[in-house]
């Protein structure tokens, strides 16, 4: 399905995903323009911007096609429907033309103004991965800053390699790198944790995301249960270790209790009260169990998936626009 790339390692492709964001693109558009503006100014570089539009239910893809591609190559793809944010990613990265990818949201939150800096880590000074996390979450409340702490530490426990916490999608991936990330074969992805898990030179780039100009974040706390989730079971084997230690440490408690009700029984003559001992110990079995048997469905559920190997979203219609100051206007390709 990747349109077929012609290599050129010296450029950058802008992968933006945009779902609902009818409202914000001609804002970002324009900003992206003038980014590439600026990029070309400091020495000569080819850029395109993929916008991904996640089978949006707003006229965000009539508001795309009307965009002009001034400073660069314009790509759309539409999928035939929603598949989620990590599909959109993932289709940028499929069908960007350029060796380089910076992944950007479609609602403003990620400041065009900042690419200036990823694209000099990456030009400049030889990063392969210029990633972007949030300077403070001062603007967020105790209980999901305790949620994220709780989530990454999850997420790390005993891993070598961790994932840095607080890092965003907006970054920046060099030619090599985009093209390690490429060869991951996995359907369920999180995007983050990949990106860190292939190596080469990473620097953190902190900052300070904007507010959205228009419309509301589509993550709610399933979502983000989900997507936590899918990260922790994509990297991480923690939660079915688990499982012994829990069984581990249940064992020894219940050893601990018998060794004392016997003590009690042969030394105070005194005998237990049966049955709110036996209900408690049912009930902590029972409950450990079935949380433990939920686990390890998640796991089996990923193998299942992974298993059918489904193409990860579906193109509806892909559409190319060369730069026009190059000659060329208008569509080139239609669908796909
Ligand atoms: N997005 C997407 N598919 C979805 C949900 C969101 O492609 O199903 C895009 C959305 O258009 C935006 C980016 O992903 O460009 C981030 O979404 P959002 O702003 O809702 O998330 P947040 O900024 O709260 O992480
Ligand atoms: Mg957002």
């Amino acid at each position: 399905m990747p349109a077929p790339s012609k290599p050129d390692a010296g450029g950058l492709s802008i992968v933006v995903p945009i779902y609902n964001e009818a409202s914000n693109l001609p804002d970002l558009h324009q900003r992206l323009t003038a980014l590439a503006q600026r990029l070309n100014k400091k020495r000569p570089i080819a850029v395109e911007v993929v916008y991904v539009d996640d089978g949006s239910r707003d006229n965000t893809v009539e508001v795309a096609r009307k965009l002009p591609a001034e400073n660069f190559d314009l790509q759309l793809i539409s999928f035939s429907r929603n598949f989620g944010k990590e599909a959109a990613l993932l289709a940028g990265l499929d069908h960007a033309r350029h060796g380089a990818v910076l992944f950007m949201d479609g609602d403003g939150q990620h400041p065009p103004e900042l690419a200036d800096k990823l694209v000099a880590l990456w030009r400049d000074d030889g990063y392969d991965v210029a990633y972007t996390a949030k300077a403070t979450r001062a603007g967020e409340s105790a209980s999901h800053r305790l949620a994220v702490r709780l989530f990454y530490r999850l997420l790390n426990w005993g891993v070598k390699y961790p994932i840095p916490e607080d890092a965003g999608d907006f970054r920046l991936l060099s030619p090599r790198a985009a093209a390690a990330l490429k060869q991951l074969p996995e359907r369920n992805r999180f995007f983050k944790g990949l990106s860190s898990w292939i190596g080469f030179r990473q620097v953190r780039v902190p900052y300070e995301p904007a507010r959205r100009t228009h419309g509301r974040s589509r993550w709610n706390l399933r979502a983000l249960i989900g997507l936590s989730i899918e990260g922790i079971t994509a990297f991480s084997t923690a939660p079915l270790r688990l499982a012994s230690l829990f069984g581990v440490l249940l064992s020894l408690t219940a050893l601990f209790f018998g060794g004392w009700i016997i003590f009690e029984t042969l030394f105070y003559g005194k005998s237990v009260a049966g049955y709110p001992s036996i209900i408690v110990g049912i009930m902590v079995i029972g409950g450990m169990q079935l949380l433990m048997i939920g686990i390890m469905g998640e796991y089996i559920a990923k193998i299942l998936s992974e298993l059918k190997g489904r193409p990860a979203y579906f193109v509806a219609e892909h559409e190319i626009r060369e730069r026009q100051s190059a000659g060329k206007r208008g569509p080139r390709e239609a669908a796909e």
